[in-house]
């Protein structure tokens, strides 16, 4: 039986970005006016509209100017107006920060030198920027990136030999859901990510490909928990999906969820071709609860149950996921169990080895064990593939690069304390990694362009 290898995956909701293969036969051109008037959708606002970051560091706005991507092109053109420039300076400025994001202003070689500095002094054009970059030897890059506050996320380019390209982006710093097998989980909740933080990931993985590609997918798999910071997410969508954005189809979106099933109603509510993958891990309640936290209050039958009013609604086939750990999920009554959850159901099961994180006890199947496993659903008339790992060698399991950042801090932090006050480790247990709920942040900010 052969093995599909088109994506890898990882460890965090998952992982692997399920795109099927008939729903590139379902894709369309996007459909979507630019920007269209959202004023009865109250739960998607533009960027400018959502969810900011706090801001810790109480600098004022003339020392700060407005990131760039928090203006709509319908703002961005007033501005212009007002400036008196010609109606196509909208275009093109908006050519310079979504098609061909370039690093400054100054770089915006057809827009006359006096509009870039009125831009420069404006606006910020970004506000995160690239502390690492890895890259595996199947293509897959990771960055690592600094936010303003100096949190730090990560965000996952994965290339096939299709021709996708795969933008994997995070929603939150850290993540409230404390999956027991997850990077991510490990240093707790920080803050939701704003819209222009999630757009930034997209256009700084843009910038990793030649001009003549383009981002073709967006999986919504890397740190945090999507549907807990959806008005931020909805938002920034709405952009990456526009003409006049990245001009991503919308039916190449996959949102990757543990199952929050209000969030599911209200994602299915918008009216959006978004494709939903759900972290299932585990076929019965106890099990899952004691991989998956959250489900204690929500329960699989919910889950489920949310996942088809989701079918109904959109018309899309919910997948989900199913991260394989050994000794754990992996049996053949694992199999059995979770066939009869999706027996009579429009869903498609994915299951990816696990990607091992070092502090934490567990371990990948056998491939062969993989194998049994899934052979286990098929015979069962479950719709059942592997989706192989991709970026192992960079950590691509989402939180693993961050993670090592920050204990890296930690130890730089500790032996600086100590050579300053002859003090011990113990000391720098405010780090960033350890800080509850984002407190006390440090107040140092990002430069004004990426370094990638
Ligand atoms: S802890 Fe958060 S980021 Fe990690 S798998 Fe769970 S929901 Fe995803």
């Amino acid at each position: 039986m052969s093995l599909d290898t088109e994506f890898g995956g990882k460890s965090c909701h998952t992982t692997v970005p399920p795109i099927d293969q008939d729903q590139h036969a379902e894709d369309q051109p996007a459909r979507a006016e630019a920007f269209p008037d959202r004023t009865n959708d109250a739960d998607v606002g533009p960027p400018a509209q959502a969810e900011q970051p706090p801001r810790t560091d109480g600098a004022s706005e003339r020392q700060y100017p407005r990131p760039m991507l928090t203006m709509t092109p319908d703002e961005l053109d007033q501005w212009l107006q007002a400036r008196g420039e010609p109606r196509y300076r909208l275009r093109q400025v908006l050519h310079w920060i979504y098609q061909q994001p370039v690093e400054s202003f100054e770089q915006m070689s057809d827009i006359p030198k006096s509009l870039r500095r009125d831009l420069h002094r404006a606006f910020r054009l970004w506000t995160t920027r690239v502390l690492e970059r890895q890259q595996a030897e199947d293509g897959t890059e990771k960055l690592l990136l600094r936010l303003m506050d100096g949190e730090t996320v990560e965000c996952v380019l994965l290339r096939d030999d299709r021709g996708h390209r795969t933008a994997c982006i995070s929603t939150q710093v850290g993540c409230a859901m404390g999956c027991a097998f997850c990077a991510s989980g490990l240093g707790g909740f920080k803050r939701n990510l704003a819209a222009y933080e999630i757009l930034e990931q997209l256009l700084h993985l843009r910038r990793l490909l030649p001009p003549k590609e383009r981002l073709t997918h967006i999986v919504v798999m890397g740190m945090g928990e999507p549907l807990a910071n959806l008005k931020n997410l909805l938002a920034a969508l709405e952009v990456a999906t526009s003409p006049s954005g990245l001009g991503i189809s919308g039916r190449r979106v996959t949102i990757s969820t543990v199952g929050i099933p209000p969030a599911i109603d209200r994602l299915a509510e918008t009216g959006k071709p978004y494709h939903l993958a759900i972290s299932l891990h585990a076929p019965t309640d106890e099990l899952r609860s004691r991989l998956v936290p959250s489900n204690q209050h929500t329960g699989i039958k919910a889950i489920m149950n949310a996942a088809d009013r989701y079918f109904a609604k959109t018309g899309r086939r919910v997948t989900l996921e199913y991260v394989l750990i050994a000794g754990v999920n992996d049996r053949l009554e694992h199999a059995v169990a979770l066939a009869e959850l999706v027996k009579n159901r429009t869903a498609f099961v994915n299951v990816i080895a696990y990607n091992p994180v070092p502090e934490l006890p567990y371990r990948s199947p056998s491939p062969a064990r993989v194998q049994r496993f899934v052979d286990k659903l098929r015979e069962a008339g479950v719709n059942a593939r592997i989706r192989f790992r991709k970026g192992v060698s960079i950590e691509a399991g989402c939180g693993q690069l961050r993670r090592r950042f920050l204990a890296a801090k930690v130890q730089d932090n500790g032996a600086r304390g100590k050579a300053q006050n002859g003090n011990s480790l113990g000391q720098v247990a405010a780090a960033p990694c350890d800080r509850p709920n984002g407190q006390d942040r440090p107040t140092d900010t990002a430069g004004q362009s990426p370094s990638a």
